[in-house]
């Protein structure tokens, strides 16, 4: 079995739209997926079914083993814990400082200071912000709360990070950094990476796999793709 795998996935939203209808797919343990697709597409549906922050209709999600489809509420938890999530928008708390906002989602974990200490200061020096701990997050650049935002999303060490166009709100420079950071961690620690995006650019420098998806279903599946605009005909 493949680490991620949607077998036949519908998700209808309460409202009667439609977001994705009969997706199937398979990820392997490593991988670097970029999912394309414009706007509306479904992409951010499909990355939210991973974690769990929404429930498909049909069909199932199964993550590392765990068929997240059927995971009680009770247990979503336990799934948040191995899988780390980047926001276009960061969602950094801009009251707590780097440090705390990287060790804020360990402290539900039991853990003693010293090794939230280690950890955070382990996932800092990852993505090179180790002279910014006690700043804010409204005194950084752009840039640097997206390395915050990674930071935290991999301070568990978890088996795979869910990107949700992560260079969204960033320049072309800050955008390749950023690529730099994640793509190293996709190697060195083995995380399997998902990327929802629409940076031309960045999907077109990487040659990764390349899923596109256009009103609610997969149009193309690419081993070292490029970036495609898929076209109804
Ligand atoms: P993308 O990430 O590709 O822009 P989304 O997954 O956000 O696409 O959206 C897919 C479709 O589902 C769109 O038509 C969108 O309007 C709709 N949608 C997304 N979230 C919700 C929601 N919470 N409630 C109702 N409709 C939604």
């Amino acid at each position: 079995m493949a680490f991620i795998e949607l077998n036949h996935v519908f998700k209808t939203y309460s409202n009667g739209v439609s977001a994705l209808a009969d997706v199937s797919l398979q990820i392997n343990k490593g991988e670097f997926v970029f999912i394309i697709g414009e706007s509306g597409s479904g992409k951010s549906t499909l990355n939210k079914l991973l974690y769990r922050e929404e429930k498909v209709n049909k069909g199932n999600v199964m993550v590392g083993g765990v068929n997240v489809s059927k995971l009680r509420n009770s247990n979503v938890y336990k799934l948040r814990r191995k899988v780390g999530v980047v926001f276009q928008d960061f969602k950094l708390l801009p009251k707590l400082t780097v440090y705390e906002n990287i060790a804020y989602p360990l402290e539900t974990y039991g853990l003693s200071d010293t090794v939230i200490r280690e950890k955070v200061l382990e996932a800092v020096e990852r993505v090179g912000l180790k002279d910014k701990l006690r700043c804010y997050p409204g005194q950084l650049s752009g840039g640097e709360q997206q390395r915050v935002c990674i930071a935290r999303a991999i301070v568990n060490k978890p088996k795979l990070i869910v990107c949700d166009e992560p260079t969204g709100d960033l320049d072309p420079k800050m955008s390749r950094e950023i690529m730099d950071v994640i793509e190293e961690i996709n190697k060195e620690m083995e995380t399997t990476v998902i990327m929802a995006t629409h940076d031309k650019e960045i999907v077109n420098r990487m040659k990764k796999r390349v899923v596109c998806i256009h009103q609610g279903v997969v149009v193309s599946d690419q081993e070292k793709g490029k970036y495609i605009e898929y076209e109804n005909n």
